[in-house]
């Protein structure tokens, strides 16, 4: 039986939801079977980081999905609902009223509703800000900052080791690089410009905040970066 990037633990494709997609169309689509080694590099990850936490070391959540919220540089309300994790300007972290876990199964109606078509087995995390932003114009009054996007890369490698995720374009998306390999793109256009970077292109962006990810995962597993809880968000230290 093949293994496909999506299905890393052990759920085979034909239960998994894309769409109702079938194996067939995910190859299509560009799944690339997952090779051993990924496979047992993963595994060893997600249990070696598990250690002193209380979720499954074996999960199928499998995918982050990277946004921003379109609305001011903090959570509101509805962000709260829509997503797992919000990073507002000062890079503090507030966790959604859904767990990650909460997408596991989306039939029952009880999950974080960030990403169409793409919501099962995916972590949303959203950066605040970019509200008014349109592509032709690239003005918005709460444009996202440096530290914000750093954070959101800190978190993914955060999280990408915490459940076994492997950071790879069909695992680690931006919503915009999601919608724009569907049938119907919608015309989702976070995250496709960086406020501090306006040069960087768009068909880069999602690379770019890879590379971050990649690059924080290392730091974290050397014990230099660490989440800390603050009250009512979390933020992550350095230990240098
Ligand atoms: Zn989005």
């Amino acid at each position: 039986m093949t293994v496909y990037h999506k299905l890393i633990h052990g759920n085979m494709l034909n239960n998994y939801e894309l769409g109702d997609i079938t194996p067939e169309q995910a190859l299509e689509q560009g799944y690339k079977p997952l090779i051993q080694a990924e496979r047992e590099e993963n595994k060893e990850y997600a249990v070696s980081y598990n250690e002193d936490e209380t979720i499954p070391q074996m999960t199928s959540l499998n995918k982050i999905c990277l946004h921003w919220t379109a609305g001011s540089n903090s959570p509101c309300n509805t962000d709260i609902k829509a997503y797992h994790f919000l990073i507002d300007s000062n890079g503090r972290i507030y966790p959604g009223t859904h767990k990650p876990e909460d997408n596991l199964n989306c039939k029952d109606g009880n999950y974080a509703a960030h990403c169409g078509g793409g919501n099962t087995g995916c972590i949303g995390l959203s950066v605040c800000g970019m509200a008014g932003f349109s592509l032709h114009k690239k003005e918005t009054k709460y444009p996202i900052t440096q530290k914000q996007v750093e954070t959101l890369c800190c978190l993914t490698a955060y999280l990408t080791i915490k459940y076994g995720i492997i950071i790879k374009e069909n695992s680690v998306f931006t919503h915009n690089e999601f919608d724009s390999k569907k049938a119907k793109p919608e015309g989702k256009i976070d995250i496709t410009y960086l406020p501090y970077l306006p040069n960087l292109q768009i068909i880069r962006i999602g690379g770019y905040l890879r590379n971050k990810a990649e690059w924080y995962r290392k730091k974290i597993k050397e014990g230099k970066y660490k989440l800390e809880k603050k009250g009512s968000y979390y933020e992550f230290i350095c230990v240098c």
